[in-house]
């Protein structure tokens, strides 16, 4: 099977050594992601967001990096600059709490920014939980996601790594709501991560969800509702802060042979949901990729410098090939 430009539209590739280890393991196969502005120092202004670029383009350049920078309160003039070299704004809602009668104490401070980047037609990437407990701060997020989806109708709002049955049902409700969904959200629920030994691979943020969570996130991703796009959240740390509880899975070498078994010879959706759907949601331009899926028995590398990837050391029955780009 053939797979066109695949692209991920949620992707933290790191700096320095780790990058060289992680980047080649998207960049290869996949034509574009992405990446995430949570660096030191992080990425929050123009010139970071060019270092960045720079930085991944001097490791890879067969690849389309897309930089979001972390949403402040810019003003119109800084707005105009970033605009051509940003995919999105990324928004971390620190601090954002809700109660029963749906009121929603903070994100009004942030509405003039929001206003800006509806008016320039710059996306809006959220991480959506509350200070809730652990299993409910999603959940408890989906009321500010149609807030801001309602108060905003010309603003494009991407709810990332969902990971629950009310926001898989809220990614269809709304056209400019728009939803990522990783490979981990697809794959594993809490008994994975902890039902018997724990599995420290296995942990990241959000939190994989309930059985019933991974099941309407399935349905959801095998609708091929334009809305749903494949964001891997791949996020490596060194073993040794795994074990000191950092929150991140690497997923990044085996999210096409994991995404083929999922899709189980459906490769329409496969295709949509890696790359359709988000090149006609936001006329991706893209480094053009052509990659086959055979069946060609995989075993997942134990370690790609000091991260552990997820499922690592697995015999996986599918294997990723890059077809000359000539047809
Ligand atoms: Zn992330």
């Amino acid at each position: 099977m053939i797979l066109h430009n695949p692209i991920d539209m949620h992707l933290h590739i790191r700096q320095g050594t780790m990058l060289q280890k992680v980047l080649p393991w998207s960049a290869d196969y996949f034509s574009s992601a992405v990446i995430m502005p949570n660096i030191t120092p992080p990425v929050t202004s123009l010139q970071r967001v060019q270092e960045y670029k720079q930085e991944i383009l001097a490791c890879k350049d067969n690849f389309t990096p897309l930089l979001d920078v972390f949403l402040q309160k810019f003003t119109k003039e800084e707005i105009e600059q970033l605009k051509p070299h940003i995919f999105a704004m990324k928004f971390y809602p620190d601090g954002i709490t809700t109660n029963s009668n749906s009121g929603i104490n903070g994100i009004e401070e942030i509405y003039p920014t929001l206003e800006l980047l509806a008016q320039y037609n710059i996306p809006l990437s959220i991480h959506g939980e509350t200070n809730a407990s652990v299993l409910e701060r999603e959940r408890e997020f989906a009321k500010v996601y149609e807030k801001l989806a309602q108060d905003f109708p010309n603003l494009t709002i991407i709810m990332e790594h969902i990971s629950t049955k009310e926001l898989a049902n809220l990614a269809t409700k709304y056209d400019n709501l728009l939803a990522t969904v990783t490979l981990h959200h697809l794959l594993l629920s809490i008994d994975d991560l902890c039902g018997g030994a724990l599995n420290v691979h296995y942990f990241c943020k959000p939190t994989v969800k309930l059985a019933s969570d991974k099941e309407a996130l399935g349905e959801l991703v095998k609708s091929g509702h334009k809305n749903v796009m494949f964001g891997s959240d791949s996020a490596p740390h060194p073993l040794k802060n795994k074990f000191k509880g950092a929150a991140g899975i690497f997923s990044a070498p085996v999210i096409l042979p994991k995404l083929a078994e999922f899709f189980d010879g459906d490769w329409d959706t496969f295709q949509k949901f890696i790359s359709t759907n988000a090149i006609e949601n936001f006329n991706l331009e893209f480094t053009p990729k052509k990659v086959e899926i055979v069946e060609d028995e995989w075993v997942v590398p134990r370690m790609i410098g000091e991260v552990v990837p997820i499922f690592a050391g697995e015999r996986l029955p599918f294997s990723v090939k890059v077809v000359d780009e000539i047809d």
